[in-house]
């Protein structure tokens, strides 16, 4: 039996890799699984999957987490100690599906355990990609790309040379507003943004592809895992969203991945790998589909692309101060407080603040600096928005 955790098993990416494991439970023993307020979805699938442990990240919830896992064997337990404390509880295959930078510090303390992490949080790789990396490597650790783009780009590159790599390509749906005239983009509305017209994911990245500011890691993530130059990285419009990423090589051949808009694809493929074994995604009909249409993306609509650029010309903690200015300005214009074009002007003015202050922004990546970088972009974007509010 294998011994998987489900960091963030209560969103999208969670569930969906519940639905993997349900299929085949004789072949698992869950470990850990931890969520935030959703406790009854928590305590249902700990119950069904007979995990060792539930967490919740919110301590105010541990006794209605008690209350729903009454009598079931379950171990409940809370607050963002409990769920680093889980990630130390040895498992052979644990997911890192908790949204934002809070997904950081259980990531890292899994690689401590010499684990395989299919990493879906991709805040942490913008944020201490290096750290990740260099941790994975001491520890004999192993990560999997779970992002559908990169695991398009890691199975494309299965018995490849990296040398031989020319160019990466990602692609892009365009998100909710690809096609509208540049002058509605200020009036969007949260209903308008959380509404994406392929994927099916949860609501901050749904808004952050609407924006780009998800394409923008993404591009950020894919320097940092696969180690090439950020010149080597094109992003390409591709409203099907079909085609998940191609990798260009010297000899000019383009290896393009193909599959439906599904995570379980890509999930699985993290959970099964080296082996590839049967998934439950639907089967393209090309035929029927017909054609795919690309496009060069537009940085006037979305400014985030080209942040992202020079975020990886800065490098320094710049990741981490980019991802904690946009995941504040994204809480911003959730809560109504900013306009949906006024996220990129935060993150950019929060990035210029620090930059010129010439202080943390080059401290040696240490996951405290990275921490401590965090908090103060937070609070920089704060002000900011405070400033920007109306
Ligand atoms: P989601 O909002 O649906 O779920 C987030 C999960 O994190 C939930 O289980 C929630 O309880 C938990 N969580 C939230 N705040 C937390 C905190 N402070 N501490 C601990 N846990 C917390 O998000 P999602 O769409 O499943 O995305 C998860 C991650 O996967 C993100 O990094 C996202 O960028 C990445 N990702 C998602 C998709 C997708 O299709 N949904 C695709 C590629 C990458
Ligand atoms: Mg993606």
């Amino acid at each position: 039996m294998r011994r998987v955790s489900i960091f963030g098993a209560t969103g999208s990416i969670g569930q969906n890799t519940i639905d993997l494991i349900a299929r085949a439970p004789e072949e698992y023993e869950v470990v850990a699984l931890t969520g935030a307020s959703n406790i009854k979805q928590l305590a249902a699938d700990a119950i069904a999957l007979k995990a060792q442990v539930a967490v919740t990240a919110d301590a105010a919830l541990l006794p209605d987490l008690r209350d729903a896992l009454q009598g079931s064997g379950v171990e409940a337990a809370a607050g963002a100690q409990a769920i680093t404390e889980a990630a130390s509880r040895p498992a052979d295959w644990i997911m890192s599906a908790i949204v934002g930078a809070a997904g950081l510090a259980p990531g890292m303390e899994a690689l401590r355990q010499g684990t395989t992490l299919a990493l879906a949080n991709k805040e942490s790789l913008v944020c201490a990609g290096q750290l990740l990396l260099d941790t994975a490597a001491t520890h004999n650790a192993d990560i999997l790309p779970v992002d559908s783009e990169h695991s398009a780009i890691f199975q494309a590159l299965v018995g490849e040379p990296m040398d031989a790599v020319e160019r990466i390509i990602i692609t892009a749906s365009g998100g909710a507003f690809r096609d509208w005239p540049l002058e509605d983009l200020p009036n969007a509305t949260l209903a308008q943004a959380s509404s994406h017209p392929n994927w099916d994911m949860g609501q901050r990245i749904t808004i952050d592809s609407a924006s780009m500011f998800n394409k923008a890691m993404e591009v950020i993530e894919t320097e940092r895992f696969f180690g090439v130059n950020p010149a080597m990285i094109e992003v390409l419009v591709h409203p099907q969203s079909m085609i998940h990423a191609l990798v260009g090589f010297y000899d000019g051949a383009l290896m393009a991945h193909v599959g439906p808009p599904d995570m379980r694809h890509a999930i699985g493929y993290a959970l099964h790998h080296p082996a590839r074994r049967h998934l439950p995604v639907e089967r393209l009909d090309l035929a029927a589909i017909g054609s795919f249409e690309f496009r060069t993306p537009d940085e006037v609509r979305w400014p985030a692309l080209r942040i992202a650029r020079e975020v990886m010309d800065r490098g320094g903690l710049s990741g981490a101060v980019f991802n904690a200015a946009k995941e504040t300005a994204l809480d911003g214009f959730i809560a109504g407080h900013l306009k949906f074009t006024d996220m990129s002007d935060i993150v950019a003015a929060t990035l210029d603040r620090l930059n010129a202050a010439g202080g943390h922004i080059d401290d040696m990546m240490t996951l405290d600096n990275v921490l401590e970088i965090d908090k103060l972009a937070r609070e920089t974007a704060r002000a900011a928005i405070l400033k920007t509010a109306r």
